[in-house]
């Protein structure tokens, strides 16, 4: 394949992308916005394959490698759960960290690429910098994976004057850039390039560890901002323009997400990232453990449940992790339809950080088909539980905690939450009184109106749905 025509399905690639991207950006145009991503892909791995910089011998461990690569992902991809999606992500990111500090070594003990004076220091901040950037996110993205299917604990690790090491280890990394770039051979400038990435690698632990549980989804697409920063590293590293700007493309929509993200929580940025956020004042429980009694939660049954909802004019219906561990999605759905042909208007009201990944729910509930038009996001459908007879809350917890609005020493003090308390009744479905991910007390549970139905939320949900056919 000729320079030109690489050039071209290269921007083509970096065409589909951004239509891609825009495709996604809507759950109705989502799936065009995949494939256009699925061929983009394709096309830029061809022409990087067959263009011009790789010569036949290369090819054939290229195709080597894809073949292991793609296979390794083929079988990831179909054994992982719904549930382990988000962990998979962390642990896909971190891949893109590691495949930019290979590359940054490569790269500088590559000796057929010589070069001097002001290339040469480009070449070489490019090295380190991608280096950098890929040992944060390497590491960081290692322990997001441990937080998030539970091997490490949410409660932030809050090392004492960790602002301080954190400044610390920015200046030392700056010193040992300019040693860096002062060395005269490839053995000299090992050293600083060592030393830089052992403390990078520090950094991401530190930093994903001083994260508090509730404040993950801020980490999760931050570093999968990172990872596109890490990408554009390497597309400089190896002077490929695609790679620039698909990194760049992932690199900026991530940092866009984290933003959004912050905003649904009310959290700002620059704390978030400088840890300890999501610790608060309070106490919280330990993941998973039972919250402390506050007064007296109601048990109701399917059957009961199953009345109320048939007596409802307005339902609705708030799903949250648990629906996902339950993979009760395509139940939940059964029940809508029947409830909307006996005329009851049924919504669906989506927290911003439901689940375990942003748009976790959007997609169980697009998987089970319900209708997008009846699914609303948090700001669209806060003001109407008033209004509502019922809220049913499916396996969720910290996005209805009311102590996040009340409560100014809960660790989740200020995070915006559904207000399903308002609705004239509230069900929580879930298996025990235990805590959610950020392990805070849930006063929902408490309240005079809510009823707790107890019992894996497909189980529960099938007999609720028996009970409405009947
Ligand atoms: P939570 O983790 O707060 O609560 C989920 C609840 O589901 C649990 O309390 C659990 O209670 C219940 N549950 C678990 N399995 C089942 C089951 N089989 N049947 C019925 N219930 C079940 O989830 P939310 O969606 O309310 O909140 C999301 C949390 O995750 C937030 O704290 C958010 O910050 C965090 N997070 C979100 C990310 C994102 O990007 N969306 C990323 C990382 C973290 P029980 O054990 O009693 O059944």
């Amino acid at each position: 394949m000729s320079q030109s025509l690489a050039t071209v399905a290269y921007l083509g690639a970096a065409i589909l992308f951004i239509l891609s991207l825009g495709g996604l950006s809507n759950p109705e145009t989502s799936r065009r916005g995949n494939l256009f991503g699925m061929v983009g892909m394709a096309l830029a791995v061809l022409a990087t394959v067959f263009g011009p910089r790789v010569s036949p011998a290369g090819v054939a461990w290229i195709v080597g490698a894809l073949v292991i690569g793609g296979g390794i992902g083929l079988y990831a991809a179909k054994v992982v759960k719904m549930t382990q999606m988000p962990e998979l992500v962390a642990l896909m990111h971190s891949l893109v960290g590691l495949a930019a500090c290979l590359v940054g070594f490569a790269s500088y003990v590559d000796t057929s690429i010589k070069l001097q004076g002001a290339e040469k220091i480009i070449h070489e901040v490019e090295i380190y910098v991608g280096i950098l950037i890929g040992a944060i996110t390497f590491s960081g993205s290692l322990i997001a994976f441990g937080k998030l299917n539970g091997k490490i604990g949410g409660k932030p690790l809050l090392l004492p004057g960790r602002h301080w090491l954190n400044l610390a280890a920015l200046l030392i990394v700056i010193w040992f850039g300019r040693e860096f770039l002062r060395a005269e051979t490839v053995e000299q400038g090992m050293v600083p390039l060592m030393v830089m990435t052992v403390i990078a690698l520090l950094f991401g632990i530190h930093m994903v560890m001083a994260i508090g549980g509730a404040d993950m989804p801020v980490v999760v697409s931050m570093l999968n901002s990172y990872s596109g920063w890490a990408a554009a590293a390497t597309g400089f590293m190896l002077s490929n323009d695609l790679l620039i700007v698909t990194g760049a493309l992932v690199g900026s929509s991530g940092a866009i997400l984290s933003y959004i993200m912050c905003n649904a929580m009310n959290r700002n940025f620059i704390s978030v990232i400088a840890g300890g956020f999501g610790s608060g004042a309070g106490t919280p429980a330990k993941k998973g453990e039972a919250a402390e009694p506050q007064g007296e939660a109601v048990p109701v049954s399917s059957a009961e449940t199953a009345e109320l909802l048939r007596d409802a004019k307005s339902v609705i219906i708030v799903p949250g992790y648990g629906m996902a561990v339950a993979q009760a999605q395509h139940t939940v759905y059964e029940i809508t339809k029947t409830l909307r042909e006996k005329g009851v208007d049924v919504r669906f009201a989506i927290h911003p950080v439901a689940g375990r990944m942003p748009g976790h729910m959007n997609v169980l509930l697009a998987e089970a088909k319900v209708p997008y038009d009846i699914v609303m996001e948090m700001d669209e459908i806060n003001d109407d539980f008033p209004a509502a007879d019922v809220a049913m809350v499916i396996g969720a917890n910290d996005i209805v905690n009311p102590s996040a609005l009340d409560d100014p020493s809960s660790p989740i003090a200020g995070m915006p939450v559904l207000e399903v308390w308002k609705a004239k009744t509230s069900i929580v479905m879930k298996r025990s009184m235990a805590s959610g991910y950020a392990g805070v007390d849930n006063p929902l549970f408490y309240k005079d109106n809510n009823r707790m139905l107890f019992g894996d939320a497909k189980k529960m949900l099938d007999e609720v749905l028996t009970a409405l056919k009947s």
